[in-house]
C-alpha cells in the first residue's frame, strides 16, 4: 500500500522540489495551496501525513492544524509544519496547535523525508494486540484508542506515543532526553523543550473533562514519571519553569 503525502503549500517551486523527492521515495503525494481546500483534501483523501506551511492565503497553517486536531477524524493525521519562523516562541505555538513535527525553512528536501519516516516510527502499529492499562487509562495499542474511565481520549500520534511509553513504564522517572530517544527517536534533532510542550498536550488530553486526577509527575530537574496521583492535587510542573 502507497503511503500518502498532502503537502499544504501555496509555493509551487517548494511543491514541485518536494512532489520530486517525495515521489522518488514512494510515497503518493497529493498538493494544494489553499488552507480550506486542504481540510476538504484531508477528508476526502485521507492522507497518512500532512506537511503543512504556516503562511498560506486563504487559513493559516496554525488554523488549519487546530481545526484537523479538533476533529475526531482527522485528529490521528499526523502533521509536519514547515515555517519560515525559527523563532522558539513559533515552533511552541506551532507545535501547540497540533503539530507533531516542526521544520524551518530552508531545509532540504532529504531532510524532510528523514523527519517524515521518524514520525511514522514514532506511531507505528504494534506487531501484536496489546492492551496497556494504568490507573483508569487504558491504550489498545493496535488500534490506537485510548480511554479513560471509559470515556474515548483523542490524541494527536505523539501524545499517543509519548503515554504508550509511559505506560510501558509506570513509576518510572524518565528524563527528557530519554524520552525524546524513546518516542522520536535518536538520529533526527528536536529541542528537549519539545518534551515539555507534548507532555503539556498529553496532560490536556488526559484531562478531558476538566476534572481528572494529573498522573504525569513533574520531577525537578530530573522528567516526567506517569504515578497513581494519591494527593488527588496536580503535580507541579517544576521543570518546565524557564
Ligand atoms: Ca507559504
Amino acid at each position: 500500500m502507497d503511503t500518502s503525502v498532502l503537502i499544504v503549500e501555496d509555493e509551487a517551486a517548494i511543491v514541485t522540489l518536494l512532489r520530486y523527492n517525495l515521489e522518488r521515495e514512494g510515497f503518493r503525494v497529493y498538493s494544494t495551496g489553499d488552507g480550506e481546500e486542504a481540510v476538504g483534501m484531508v477528508k476526502d483523501y485521507k492522507p497518512d501525513i500532512i506537511v503543512l506551511d504556516w503562511m498560506l492565503p486563504s487559513m493559516s497553517g496554525v488554523e488549519i492544524c487546530k481545526q484537523l486536531r479538533w476533529n475526531p477524524e482527522t485528529k490521528a493525521i499526523p502533521i509536519i509544519m514547515l515555517s519560515a519562523r525559527g523563532e522558539e516562541g513559533d515552533r511552541i505555538r506551532g507545535l501547540d496547535a497540533g503539530a507533531d513535527d516542526y521544520i524551518v525553512k530552508p531545509f532540504s528536501p532529504a531532510e524532510l523525508v528523514a523527519r517524515i519516516r521518524a514520525v511514522f516510527r514514532r506511531f507505528r502499529p504494534a506487531l501484536s494486540e496489546k492492551v496497556l492499562a494504568f490507573a483508569g487509562i487504558k491504550m489498545d495499542v493496535s488500534a490506537h484508542k485510548v480511554t479513560r474511565e471509559g470515556t474515548e481520549i483523542h490524541l494527536s500520534p505523539t501524545e499517543f506515543s509519548l503515554l504508550r511509553y509511559l505506560l510501558e513504564h509506570p513509576g518510572r522517572v524518565f528524563s527528557r532526553e530519554q524520552l525524546l530517544d524513546a518516542v522520536w527517536g535518536h538520529d533526527i534533532y528536536v529541542e528537549l523543550r519539545t518534551v515539555d510542550v507534548h507532555v503539556r498536550r498529553l496532560r490536556k488530553g488526559l484531562d478531558y473533562d476538566g476534572k481528572q486526577l494529573d498522573l504525569i509527575r513533574t520531577v525537578r530537574s530530573a522528567g516526567y514519571a506517569l504515578e497513581e496521583n494519591t494527593a488527588g492535587e496536580a503535580f507541579v510542573e517544576e521543570t518546565e519553569a524557564k
